[in-house]
């Protein structure tokens, strides 16, 4: 199978943070900015590196965008340029779009344009370290809804010991444990009397206020 190509348009911190970590990751990656310096600075970093302005059509098909089997638009501040770009890239017919916001308002003018993803990096970035902020114990935070997240907490010190069935976490805290991570082994839909250890890592689903609570209590 081919390799993934991928372009990102761009290279704010955001985007040539994303463009270098597919590249590392062993995928193509085409970097576009308007600012031929901040090309200079990723060439090396990613496969390939043009300097282009995307709110010009010929300029995109140019470059042969089209081709490209994800574009990912990377246009922070300039929220014009971003809205432009991305409905030139709907247009053009681009098999998977996806696009950083700025902010709600933002988020719903792409949606609205056909962008297939959008993304919040600063907000959902803010969201973890606020997370890790209440529990240092937090390691990772995702959003599934407005409502339910999922959490991956290392096992706090009061949990350490007992197993789940004397924990009683769903009818104390109405969060559901999904899994425990032992090293490297995961342990999907653990049973009631597994007991968990010194250093495990809990990843445990439920709706946000009962997450905090249970985060708050055991931080
Ligand atoms: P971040 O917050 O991730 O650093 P920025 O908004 O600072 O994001 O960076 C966005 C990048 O997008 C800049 O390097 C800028 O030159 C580039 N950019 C802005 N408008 C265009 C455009 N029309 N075409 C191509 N690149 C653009």
């Amino acid at each position: 199978m081919a390799k993934k190509q991928y372009a990102v348009i761009g290279m704010g911190r955001f985007g040539s943070s994303v463009a270098s970590a597919l590249t590392n990751l062993g995928f193509e990656v085409l970097a576009i900015d308007s600012n031929e310096q901040k090309i200079q600075e990723v060439v090396g970093l990613v496969t390939h590196a043009v300097s282009a302005d995307t709110t010009d059509e010929e300029a995109l098909r140019a470059i042969g965008i089209r081709n490209f089997d994800v574009v990912v638009v990377a246009i922070g501040a300039d929220i014009q340029a971003s809205i432009l770009t991305t409905l030139i890239l709907k247009d053009l017919g681009v098999p998977k779009l996806i696009v950083k916001a700025q902010n709600e308002l933002h988020g719903k003018v792409l949606q609205k344009i056909g962008a297939d993803k959008v993304i919040y990096p600063e907000r959902d970035m803010g969201l973890r370290v606020a997370h890790h902020l209440i529990s240092p114990n937090i390691l990772d935070y995702i959003e599934l809804s407005d409502d339910y997240s999922i959490v991956e907490m290392k096992a706090p010190q009061p949990t350490i010991g007992k197993n789940l069935k004397q924990l009683d976490i769903r009818a104390k805290y109405k969060c559901n444990v999904l899994a425990i991570k032992t090293n490297e082994h995961m342990n999907i839909s653990p049973y009631a009397d597994d007991i968990i250890k010194e250093n495990d890592i809990l990843v445990i689903v439920g709706k946000n206020a009962d997450l905090t609570n249970f985060e708050i209590v055991h931080a």
